[in-house]
């Protein structure tokens, strides 16, 4: 608890501190994070490791204590895994003959599994592919599925809660429930209309190494064997035997119509040369310790992944991924939020916990290793505050949360963004899964509340058109460097609302807890 003299000294400080500056002093951290020299900041890179030790000592210079298993790191081992992809080739099989489908154009592998060096197995079309006991759906039931690759398109129908759907498409629990009914690998085909990255761009990245532990308990996609993503422009010809169009899946799709289920009468035939290293790689953490006797044993944990795409495929001649937005906008606010309750001499009643995590791109590793391997009590964190690709491309009049309606945390962005005056929105494209996409995940499926944040807009603004292209031209791309157009001011004015909300959870009589319909809440009570 800060002293009254304290709480008045603070407030004419924050009336009177200028936007601009703070913003300034927030872009100068991705200045450096950004800069050509971290070299993308690769999970287990050179350049990473640098970005690490920057991080390290911006935490330090914030008054922060060091929290990981040496001083402020927590090493992280991972499997890299790479495709050979001119010793590897994938046909379509159809009465026998195999068709060559073109790597890249076609389709790609997706080595977030380690797949099989061969396999030759038919296909089956389950729709969306969804598998959700509380609602009674079950795609795959009364289809022969064993020894087969199972082809879906991406979604579901919008009558599903989007977070039911988002957790049941996520790539892992997906796989639990094919593998149950036999599936030996999978197919994915996008739906155009929300697919993030145009195929031209997402396909440069099927090149770039994979990663998962080394610690093959922690590793969810044992079994899979065969993983590809297909080209939605080029789906038609695995449909061509089916008596089916893929036209007409994805027209039932957008009318919001249930899909049929049935064998494509086609199989795939793969060839795959895997390549394997090991890195080790840094998680950054960092503690503000708690002022209250007991309450400082519980812990809010502030988080961004400092880790980004590294060095890969040339766009417009730049081979660097810098992910200013991606997330060193994140991990500069993690840095300004410590800054900012050093300078205010807060004395919060919990700890609070900065951590910078590591392999987000390569599917959350290092916040799902921190998150079942703490350095403090795993019982003892209380929520965590996700901060990745925000976005502050324009001035903060809608704050977007995902999380909002599930947790208590959601009260709190409410009450901390009607002080700033800021409009608060659920998550408005709940297709795409916002809220199991980052790292707040790893902690939700430990049992924590948690929230992520984009900066919001209304339908049809300019602000829409900002946001939308930046995802088109700039998202996991080279090209989001700094020299990008970006409001500063606005982003200061996002540090400290989320300051304010970790601020007021942090000295709450009551930890955060699930809302009693939300459907994490599972993750807390083991149900
Ligand atoms: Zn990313």
């Amino acid at each position: 608890m800060r002293s009254m003299l304290l709480v008045l000294t603070s407030a004419t400080l924050l009336l009177a501190a200028d936007v601009t500056e703070e913003g300034a002093r927030w872009w100068s951290h991705i200045q450096v994070l950004a800069d050509d020299n971290m070299e993308g900041r690769n999970t287990g890179s050179p350049g990473h490791r640098r970005a690490a030790q920057f991080v390290a000592g911006e935490f330090e210079r914030a008054g922060l204590k060091p929290a990981g298993t040496s001083g402020y790191f927590q090493a992280v081992r991972l499997d890299v895994r790479s495709i050979d992809e001119p010793a590897s080739n994938l046909a379509l099989v159809r009465d026998g003959r195999a068709v060559p489908l073109a790597l890249g154009e076609d389709a790609s592998f997706s080595l977030r599994a380690d797949l099989a060096p061969h396999v030759d197995a038919p296909a089956v079309f389950v729709g969306h592919g969804l598998v959700i006991p509380e609602l009674h759906i079950d795609e795959l039931a009364g289809l022969d599925l064993k020894g087969k690759i199972a082809v879906f398109i991406n979604g579901g129908q919008s009558s599903i809660p989007s977070a039911l759907k988002a957790h049941y498409s996520s790539a892992d629990v997906r796989w639990k429930a094919f593998q149950k009914a036999g599936v030996i690998g999978m197919a994915s085909i996008a739906n155009p209309k929300s697919m993030d990255i145009p195929w031209e761009r997402a396909k440069l990245a099927r090149l770039n190494p994979t990663m998962n532990f080394s610690d093959h308990k922690l590793v969810e996609s044992e079994g899979e064997q065969f993983a590809i993503v297909v080209n939605p422009a080029n789906a038609e010809k695995i449909f061509a035997a089916s008596g089916h169009t893929f036209g007409e899946m994805l027209k039932l799709a957008d009318a919001d119509q249930p899909l049929p289920h049935f064998p494509l009468n086609v199989g795939f035939r793969s060839n795959v040369k895997l390549g394997h290293s090991r890195v080790e790689s840094q998680n950054v953490v960092a503690l503000r310790p708690g002022s209250d006797t007991k309450l400082k044993n519980e812990y809010v944990i502030y988080s961004a992944h400092l880790d980004h795409l590294g060095i890969g495929q040339p766009i417009n001649g730049d081979r660097i991924y810098n992910g200013a937005m991606d997330d060193a906008s994140g991990v500069s606010s993690l840095i300004e939020i410590a800054t900012m309750m050093k300078e205010q001499d807060l004395h919060l009643k919990r700890s609070v916990i900065f951590i910078a995590v590591t392999g987000e791109e390569k599917g959350e590793l290092g916040s799902a290793f921190f998150a079942s391997n703490p350095t403090i009590p795993k019982k003892s964190i209380v929520a965590d505050i996700n901060m990745d690709m925000y976005l502050p491309l324009f001035p903060l009049k809608y704050l977007e949360v995902q999380g909002l309606a599930e947790s208590t945390l959601g009260d709190d962005i409410r009450a901390a963004c009607k002080r700033a005056g800021v409009e608060v929105q659920a998550d408005k494209e709940p297709d795409r899964n916002l809220f199991i996409r980052s790292d707040q995940y790893s902690f939700i499926k430990q049992g924590v509340p948690a929230l992520a944040f984009k900066f919001g807009y209304t339908p049809g603004s300019p602000e829409e058109k900002v946001a939308k292209d930046w995802l088109k031209y700039r998202y996991h791309a080279p090209s989001d460097d700094l020299n990008q157009p970006v409001d500063k001011p606005a982003a200061a004015d996002f540090n400290r609302i989320l300051l304010d909300v970790g601020e007021h959870v942090a000295d709450a009589q009551d930890r955060p807890h699930w809302n009693e319909n939300s459907f994490f809440k599972r993750f807390a009570t083991g149900e």
